[in-house]
């Protein structure tokens, strides 16, 4: 039995995005050869990697002064090249979680940072609200998306005419977003779009090349730019498995269609853990909750339950739903290619366990 994946990450994929993925290791574009053995500079995987790029520019209607490039390192490699290439003096961060934190650190070893608030003292719970963002600050970070703790930021951040630069790996594709104030996007493929091994970096051109220190060339945005992510070999399998998901996503009627139908898996599984008294959810502000990453517990009457839920819906097919070990309890990511049904398991299973009890 094919089990629902709800894994955090790497994630669940459509079943298109994988079936093609699979047809291509073996035998790429009619070439005879395996996806993984071509030459990166050929025209069958140049056309996939202009075609990837112009697809995730349509569906995320991404402006003319930005460049979608494909990098290797991960997202955590961000957290260095985004201060690298945009930190000059100081730089403002939101402290909403482990990965936001992770940025703050690598920020620090290139200029003054300065978090402007934070929910740590209640374990990232909520996200912070009422703060003000210095003016002489060269960008305003923040991550969207709080993938461990189940939070986020739904509309896009902005103060004045600062830069803004955000970590999206977990939600990108999942709403519309607002380019204006935006410098840099960055998202891990693995949540959203495709196998690890690649990180889809949305970045504004014209904002590059005003620090004044000197970055070595791969970690400088410029060079991927300029040679349109062929400035050394890219990641090509992960790459051609991103244009499957984008081709899919437009199949399904493009960004506005992928935010409602997440806001329903979202409202299904919530509305689960409102109701049914086993459960409780961890976010303490509802309207920070996640509709990638929805985080429960069981309802304290019921703590000493957990494992055996947890056996009961891994019998029934779920897998990759055990929470952060920061978090604890479960978490159920709702990715895009999760589909209705596969929430609708989840909650059935939730309602057997709690009528067993
Ligand atoms: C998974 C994740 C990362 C880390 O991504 P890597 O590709 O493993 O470096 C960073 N930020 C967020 C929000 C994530 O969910």
């Amino acid at each position: 039995m094919k089990k629902i994946n709800f894994s955090a990450g790497p994630s669940i994929l459509s079943e298109f995005a994988i079936q093609e993925t699979a047809k291509a290791v073996i035998d790429f574009a009619g070439t005879g050869l395996s996806l993984m053995e071509v030459s990166h500079r050929g025209k069958e995987f140049t056309a996939v990697i202009n075609e990837a790029r112009a697809l995730i520019k349509e569906i995320l209607e991404i402006p003319e002064d930005f460049e979608v490039v494909f990098l290797g390192g991960g997202a955590s490699l961000q957290f260095c090249m985004a201060p690298f290439n945009f930190l000059e003096k100081k730089a403002s961060f939101l402290d909403t979680g482990t990965w936001a934190n992770k940025a703050i650190k690598e920020a620090k070893l290139f200029g003054e940072v300065n978090v402007v608030a934070s929910s740590k003292a209640d374990n990232y719970t909520y996200i912070p609200k009422d703060y003000d963002v210095p003016a002489d600050s060269d960008y305003f970070y923040y991550c969207t998306n709080n993938t461990i703790y189940g939070t986020e930021t739904k509309k896009d951040l902005s103060f004045g005419n600062m830069p803004v630069i955000a970590d999206m790996s977990s939600d990108i594709f999942s709403r519309r977003i607002d380019f204006t104030h935006y410098d840099l996007i960055f998202a891990g493929a693995q949540k959203n779009l495709a196998p690890a091994g690649v990180t889809l970096v949305i970045v504004r051109k014209s904002a590059l090349g005003r620090v004044s220190r000197a970055i070595p060339t791969m970690l400088d945005y410029r060079t991927h730019v300029d040679k349109e992510s062929m400035f050394n070999t890219p990641p090509v399998l992960p790459i051609f498995t991103a244009l499957q998901t984008a081709k899919w996503y437009k199949q399904l009627g493009g960004i506005d269609a992928l935010h409602k139908i997440n806001e329903e898996k979202a409202a299904l599984l919530y509305d689960e853990i409102d109701n049914n008294r086993m459960f409780k959810g961890t976010v303490t502000c509802k309207e920070d909750r996640s509709i990638m990453n929805v985080c429960f517990v069981m309802a304290d009457e019921y703590k000493d339950l957990e494992d055996e839920f947890y056996q009961f819906a891994t019998a029934a097919g779920m897998s990759g739903f055990k929470g952060h070990r920061s978090v604890g309890g479960f978490r159920a990511s709702l990715y895009n290619a999760m589909p209705i049904s596969g929430v609708q398991a989840l909650v059935d299973t939730m309602k057997k366990f709690a009528a067993l009890k």
